[in-house]
């Protein structure tokens, strides 16, 4: 592409010239003018130009991104047919979507439906890995057991650690993992369900994402322990969390008072 209208600067193959030996593509010799398009938010150009892990992620998916949010209008003729009878849709001539900035909308009704189209659930399998954290209260994490067994599976379930419980353990002994949140482990640390143990990841820890489930606020203080989980690191037990500069409290609503949350 070396060639370039002088009246707009859009650039061309030689062999897109007219008869005419012009090129007339673009804007027929300056007739047509387009807005500049706007400035981008600073949010965007930051992603698009800076060298953080949030930046880098959203260029190296920025397809997928925009595919996923892609938004338009979509315009045509809509010409009922006439008479009654059932709703019919119909569309006359061409289907076509409006763009922006050129998007002028000089007849509303023209357009028919604005639609966002999303697709999270395919985005996240293909570009991250998502890791259930457990969320419990101290002594109720979920166990499995077959009727008549409830006292072993009771009895296995007390030995074996959570992904939470095994969390505490690894602040105890790694004062490294200090900084980190319990969602965000799961990018430094993999979860060993052999040995319920978290051990130091090798690689890959930026494609992966850890999940608390979502809690009813009816489920109270699990609900509260959710949310102090969200913020805090480093702990080594439930006592931990609930001890807010010093004063131990009765309750995780409480914690989260203390902490300013509510
Ligand atoms: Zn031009």
């Amino acid at each position: 592409m070396s060639e370039q209208c002088g009246f707009c600067g859009a650039v061309y193959w030689k062999e897109e010239k007219n008869t005419a030996h012009k090129y007339t593509k673009c804007c027929h010799d300056g007739k047509i003018q387009l807005p500049a398009f706007p400035d981008a938010p600073e949010l965007l150009k930051a992603l698009l130009a800076e060298n953080s892990p949030d930046a880098k992620n959203y260029r190296q998916r920025i397809r997928e991104y925009n595919s996923a949010l892609a938004f338009a209008s979509m315009g045509a003729q809509i010409k009922p047919p006439r008479g009654t009878g059932p709703y019919c849709y119909r569309l006359h001539g061409q289907v076509y979507h409006r763009v922006s900035p050129r998007m002028q909308v000089t007849n509303i009704k023209k357009v028919t439906d604005s639609f966002i189209y999303l697709t999270p659930v395919s985005l996240s399998h293909k570009s991250h890995t998502v890791v259930r954290l457990a969320v419990h209260l101290p002594q109720q994490q979920s166990i499995v057991y077959q009727d008549g067994q409830e006292a072993q599976a009771t009895e296995r379930a007390a030995l074996r650690k959570t992904t939470l419980t095994s969390w505490f353990e690894l602040n105890k002994n790694n004062p490294s993992a200090h900084n980190i949140s319990y969602s965000d482990i799961p990018q430094y640390y993999v979860f060993d369900k052999s040995t319920t143990n978290w051990k130091k990841r090798q690689l890959g820890g930026q494609n992966v994402i850890g999940r608390l489930p979502v809690v009813s606020i009816l489920d109270t203080e699990r609900y509260y322990l959710r949310m102090l989980l969200l913020r805090k690191s480093g702990d080594i037990s439930f006592d931990d969390i609930l001890t807010v500069n010093g004063l131990r409290c009765v309750t995780f609503q409480q914690a989260c008072q203390e902490y300013g949350l509510l």
